[in-house]
């Protein structure tokens, strides 16, 4: 289809005007040229007619005059000599022949040809020969009559002169007419010239502008149309015809609107499910007013119309395509409302929806918001990888979506959380109930997720609005909670939100607001609990046991309080500050007693840990190896570099590593052979459990074992009694822990319980 409407005709202006330029720079240099010419020519003509005049007036009328007037003198001596023959008339005859010669004299002088100048000096000549004394012979009067016949030639002659003059004169002057007349011409001509290329300026300016209209319309991005008073074309662009697939014949100037609408009702880009498109197109043609509108058309683009009116009648249409700017406007607000893996909606259109509903409930209705998350999720992306987790979490939607009822929306909140808002039930509990179970159900059944057998399960927790929460905020964190305690009551199950529940999460929020200000606030001790060596029967150090003495609550055991820490993280402060008392308090110990701190798997994640035991030991003086570090199972479970790195790094400093609560977690044995530790804290339940549980002395034995074997030292926890201490020495446990010898008990109190230790010692000795 080739561009329409603002087309253009002829060679390009600019080729146009460079030729004319030059063409023009040749005329009115030749015509100057000309025109100087005849000027210089017509000047020294003129100079030429001025002298000529001078000669003429010289010749023609003095000499003339003088010649005539020795003519008229000559007449009178000849008058005069031959009146009388006596001497007087004689001497009077040649006075007046005097002035005859003056007279010639005169006109010999003022002659312009160098001939009449001869012949005036002949003349004369001949003249003053008569001044001689002669009688009045025939020869005198032939001689006389000689010269008067010489000066009417002269005279004749000065005359024809000053006629051929007077004609000369009458040549030049229709030569200079002639001239003059050429010059009138030639500037005529350079004026004309100068209007032509005036006229040729602008019309050029004109072009010029209209080639820059039509550029500028084919240039523009959009569809470009203006039509007149009557609806007919009065100018397009390519693009307008592009956009509407017309061919040429539609966008001529002058096609009526109608055409071109009637073409596009058959072409495929009318206006969809437009029933009366022609007829509507007609009307917004019509219309006087500016307007904007958008269509979609029937081959799927979407056009953005805007109108303006034009003074003189008709108006000027930009038509812009806007498809893909709508598609990505809605493509962004899909992914800004939906979860880009599942395509579940999200925690924004989560939140919306509540909002939503939320109104409904204020008008008598219930609805109820489920958050669920999945058991052993972690594990499985861990294991089988990121995409496995992915395909995992897109199945689980799929399954989520089949369970509800269209006017519940399901969301993908989180990794594994997902929430679903129940509306329109008339027993809101009983038909949340039965979708939080058949949610766990549908869940438990494995996912075949390519060649992997996925077995996962899910904890639901349910909060009904308004019950529960009037209000996004608290109907989500009421439901969060009663998830938390599914999880907690073994999971794989739902439970329904509790207002108790409540009390406990405002008791561990005030907690957690108090054991940020305890660090500062300075309310931490650290107890210390004896160890006891059973072979050498002496105290060969003590664990270092955090006490945090609340002001109000009393002293708060730390059972209660480092979960909190953990999660917050303000376990990192807290266990350096630990750290640092602990080293600081065993370098006041008599020598060879060692303490043992207990440090949590959080504090290996920060990466504090390894420099703060440095800074400990170094500022408080104490040898590395009197400093022994409890870690648990749940350490070695975040088995990564990182963690193992930092361990041998301590190894390497000379702190010594225990393996504490040991048979609570996994047990497993890899661990143990994961790292070299120095000891194996027996956890106190086992000892706790000798009497009712046989298997427990199994287990202690085994470890006890184990520790000799890999050249371990075995300390069992939680001695209280002194059967329990009989049994760990008979099952070989090298160390003891437990209230049997000492309750942790506060610094200042060490010193004295060494000394009644000993005593004891030296007593049953
Ligand atoms: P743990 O490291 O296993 O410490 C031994 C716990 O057993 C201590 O409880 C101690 O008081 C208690 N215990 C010792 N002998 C007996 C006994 O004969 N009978 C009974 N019933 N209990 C006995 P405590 O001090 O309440 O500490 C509890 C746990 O808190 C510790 O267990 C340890 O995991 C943790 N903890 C204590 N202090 C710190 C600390 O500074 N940092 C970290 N990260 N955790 C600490
Ligand atoms: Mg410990
Ligand atoms: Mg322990």
């Amino acid at each position: 289809m080739p561009a329409q409407g603002s087309r253009r005709h002829g060679p390009p202006a600019d080729k146009y005007a460079t030729s004319f330029r030059r063409q023009f720079r040749v005329v009115t240099i030749f015509l100057l040229a000309v025109n100087l010419t005849i000027g210089l020519f017509a000047r020294h003509q003129q100079h030429a007619i001025i002298d000529y005049a001078v000669t003429i007036y010289d010749t023609a009328f003095i000499s003339t005059n003088y010649v005539s007037l020795a003519q008229i003198s000559f007449q009178h001596y000849i008058d005069e000599r031959f009146r009388g023959a006596g001497p007087a008339q004689t001497s009077e005859a040649n006075e007046l022949l005097e002035t005859v010669l003056d007279d010639m004299d005169v006109a010999v002088e003022r002659s312009s040809s160098a001939q009449t100048r001869e012949k005036g000096q002949g003349i004369r000549a001949e003249i003053a020969e008569l001044l001689k004394p002669q009688a009045d012979t025939p020869e005198l009067k032939q001689r006389i009559t000689d010269i008067q016949g010489r000066l009417e030639r002269l005279h004749e002659k000065n005359s024809g002169i000053g006629l051929q003059a007077r004609d000369d004169i009458e040549a030049f002057s229709y030569k200079s007419d002639l001239l003059l007349l050429c010059s009138i011409l030639t500037s005529i001509m350079l004026a004309g010239l100068v209007l032509f290329m005036i006229h040729r300026m602008i019309s050029s300016l004109k072009q010029r502008s209209s080639d820059h209209l039509y550029a500028a319309l084919e240039g523009m991005p959009q569809g470009f149309s203006m039509f007149d008073d009557e609806q007919r074309l009065i100018i397009c662009n390519g693009k307008y015809a592009a956009m509407y697939a017309l061919d040429a014949g539609l966008t001529e100037p002058g096609t009526p609107v109608r055409a071109i609408l009637e073409r596009r009702s058959i072409n495929g880009t009318a206006v969809i499910n437009a029933d009366h498109f022609v007829d509507d197109g007609m009307a917004f043609a019509l219309q006087p007013t500016a307007v904007s509108v958008e269509h979609q058309l029937e081959d799927g683009r979407i056009i953005a119309l805007t109108k303006a009116p034009l003074n003189t009648g008709g108006a000027v249409t930009i038509h812009m395509d806007v498809t893909e700017k709508r598609n990505s406007e809605k493509q962004i607000a899909f992914l800004a409302h939906h979860d880009a893996l599942t395509g579940l909606a999200n925690r924004v259109q989560l939140r919306e929806h509540i909002e939503k509903i939320l109104q409904q409930v204020k008008r008598g209705r219930k609805a109820s918001v489920l958050c669920l998350d999945l058991d052993n999720f972690k594990i499985v992306n861990d294991t089988l990888g990121h995409s496995v987790g992915d395909a995992l979490l897109c199945a689980v939607a799929k399954r989520l979506r089949d369970l509800v009822r269209d006017t519940d929306l399901v969301s993908r909140t989180g990794g594994d959380e997902f929430s679903i808002v129940q509306s329109g039930a008339e027993t809101p509990m009983a038909a949340s109930a039965a979708l939080a179970a058949r949610i766990v159900e549908a869940l438990s059944v494995p996912f075949e997720l390519g060649d992997h057998h996925v077995v996962i399960g899910s904890s639901v927790g349910v909060a009904i609005a308004p019950d529960d929460g009037d209000n996004v905020d608290q109907l989500l964190k009421n439901a969060d909670m009663a998830l938390y305690r599914a999880k907690e009551d073994g999971r794989a199950r739902f439970h329904f939100f509790e207002s108790e529940m409540d009390v406990k999460a405002q008791a561990r929020r005030t907690l957690e607001l108090d054991l940020r200000s305890a660090v500062s606030a300075g309310e931490f001790e650290v107890f210390y609990q004896p160890i006891v060596n059973l072979l050498e029967n002496r105290i060969t150090g003590f664990e270092a046991l955090l006490r945090w003495n609340h002001p109000t609550r009393g002293r708060v055991a730390p059972n209660e309080f480092i979960p909190l820490a953990e999660e917050t993280g303000l376990i990192c402060t807290i266990g350096e500050w630990v750290i640092r008392q602990a080293c600081a308090e065993a370098r006041k110990w008599p020598s060879g007693l060692r303490v043992a701190v207990n440090v949590s798997p959080v504090q290996f994640r920060n990466k504090t840990l390894v420099p703060a035991v440095v800074s400990a030991l170094a500022s408080s003086g104490l040898h590395p190896d009197l400093l022994e570090l409890e870690i648990t199972e749940t350490v070695l479970m975040m088995n990564n570099d990182t963690t193992l790195a930092a361990l041998h790094q301590l190894r390497s400093l000379g702190v010594r590593i225990s393996m504490d609560d040991f048979g609570t977690g996994y047990s497993s044995l890899s661990y143990l052979r994961s790292f070299p530790f120095d000891k194996i804290k027996i956890d106190q339940s086992f000892v706790r459990d000798l009497i009712d549980r046989p298997d427990s002395i199994a287990i202690i034995r085994a470890v006890a074992g184990l520790g000799h074997s890999f050249g371990m030292t075995t300390t069992a926890e939680g001695v209280e009694t002194q059967e329990q201490l009989d049994q760990m020495r008979a099952e070989g446990c090298s160390e003891v822990q437990g209230y049997f010898y000492s309750k942790p008990v506060p610094a200042s109190e060490i010193a004295q319980l060494l000394s009644v230790f000993q005593e004891r010692v030296q007593a049953v000795a």
